[in-house]
């Protein structure tokens, strides 16, 4: 074989599984179709260091963002990545939503979150004097993270442990051999090139149904739907109104959490992302100017503040889903395919929030299941 490793996709989940297998194994690959790392979902998303808290009980979501997301700050500790552990608030805005977010409590408990309190209206104005709720759960645990920052430590990482990194090269088709696979590849020339490999880890994100697919693996149950979520920005000098994470009550099946408002690393303030399963699965990143009256609607109930003019389209991201519009909230997709006649192959497929958090336990997940498939 060329290759002991090869993983598909340099996103913020790849990276990680690159820097973790490359420890302790040699003549590892990682081939990205763009000419640098996270040009897709990985710079696309909201950069929260998520608590773990709306998750379904025993569920790898729920398990390995409370995990990542300690693995997660001590990483960056230690190698200096931006980060802030600035907290967040859950508002309940209604009577209604008191009880709700009781609830919210309960599950978060289930699973490991045990720091939450339920704050009243004198402490969320020391906290946010700016915002309104009635009562609100605060989330010491949450953060926010320079996710290039950390892809870029990722990369150096992997690089420095010998993990050879191809960029503009595209996956095009995947052969099964007795003992691996044969993996041809399109690079930026428009050359196509083959090699062998031992092992495929699959994290294309965005399209890693349809590598799973190259390999033979068709399942119904593992279909990507592109789900996008627009942001708008709160324009200066009102970002400064906000200091930490402010989150409305979720939906109940969880396709999104709401028109939230979160910081970054460089002072700024987002608003979204809103949820909109797109009609095919195309790469449509377009922002949506008429969208400015429902996200002013939306968060004018927690920022009084808020003037329709202060707000103003900033991006768009999407998401893998391969939970179906209505459907309950699904898992993430990570198995060692030996069962179906795959083995050596490992597919992660639906890695959407919290899958920036939970990169360095989910590249620890999958590190175990190479040396033990189950
Ligand atoms: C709107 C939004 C907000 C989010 N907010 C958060 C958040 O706040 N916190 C959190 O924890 N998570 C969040 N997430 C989820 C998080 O962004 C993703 O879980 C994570 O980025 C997925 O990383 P990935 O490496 O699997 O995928 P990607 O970043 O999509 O990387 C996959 C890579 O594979 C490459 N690729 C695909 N096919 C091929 C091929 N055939 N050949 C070669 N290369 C290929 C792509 O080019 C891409 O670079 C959010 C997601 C979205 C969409």
């Amino acid at each position: 074989m060329d290759s002991d490793i090869t993983i598909i996709g340099a996103g913020v989940i790849g990276l990680a599984i690159a820097e973790k297998v490359s420890e302790s194994h040699k003549n590892v690959f990682l081939i990205e179709k763009h000419l640098s790392f996270g040009q897709e979902t990985s710079s696309r998303n909201s950069e929260v260091i998520h608590a773990g808290i709306y998750y379904t009980k025993d569920s790898l979501k729920a398990r390995l963002c409370l995990e990542g997301k300690r693995l997660l700050y001590d990483y960056c500790r230690k190698y200096n990545i931006p980060f802030n552990n600035c907290g967040k608030l859950i508002v309940a805005t209604s009577e209604n939503e008191i009880s709700i977010i009781k609830g919210i409590q309960q599950t978060a408990i289930q699973n490991g979150v045990d720091d939450l309190i339920i704050i009243d209206r004198k402490q969320i104005a020391e906290m946010e004097p700016n915002i309104f709720a009635l009562k609100a759960i605060y989330s010491p645990s949450t953060g926010i993270v320079d996710s290039h920052s950390l892809m870029k430590q990722y990369e150096t990482n992997s690089i420095n442990n010998g993990v050879q990194i191809v960029y503009g090269s595209e996956l095009t088709g995947i052969k099964k051999l007795n003992n691996g696979y044969e993996i041809t590849v399109l690079d930026s020339d428009g050359r196509n090139y083959t090699f062998t490999s031992h092992i495929i880890i699959n994290s294309a994100g965005l399209t890693s149904d349809k590598v799973s697919e190259m390999a033979g693996i068709y399942d119904d149950n593992l279909k990507i739907l592109f789900c996008k979520g627009e942001y708008f920005r709160l324009n200066p000098p009102k970002n400064k109104l906000i200091n930490r994470l402010i989150y409305p009550v979720p939906h109940h099946n969880m396709e999104g959490i709401g028109i939230h408002v979160t910081i970054d690393m460089g002072g700024g303030v987002k608003l979204g992302p809103d949820v909109k399963y797109l009609e095919s699965n195309v790469y449509d990143y377009k922002l949506t100017a008429s969208k400015q009256e429902a996200f002013y609607k939306s968060v004018k109930k927690f920022l009084p503040f808020l003037g329709f003019e202060d707000i103003s389209p900033e991006m768009a991201g999407i998401r893998p889903k391969i939970q179906k519009p209505g459907e309950p909230l699904r898992d993430f997709y990570i198995k060692e395919e030996s069962k179906r006649g795959f083995p050596g192959f490992i597919n992660l497929i639906g890695m959407e929030s919290p899958g920036l958090t939970s990169s360095i336990s989910i590249a620890n997940y999958v590190n175990g299941l190479i040396s033990n498939p189950d």
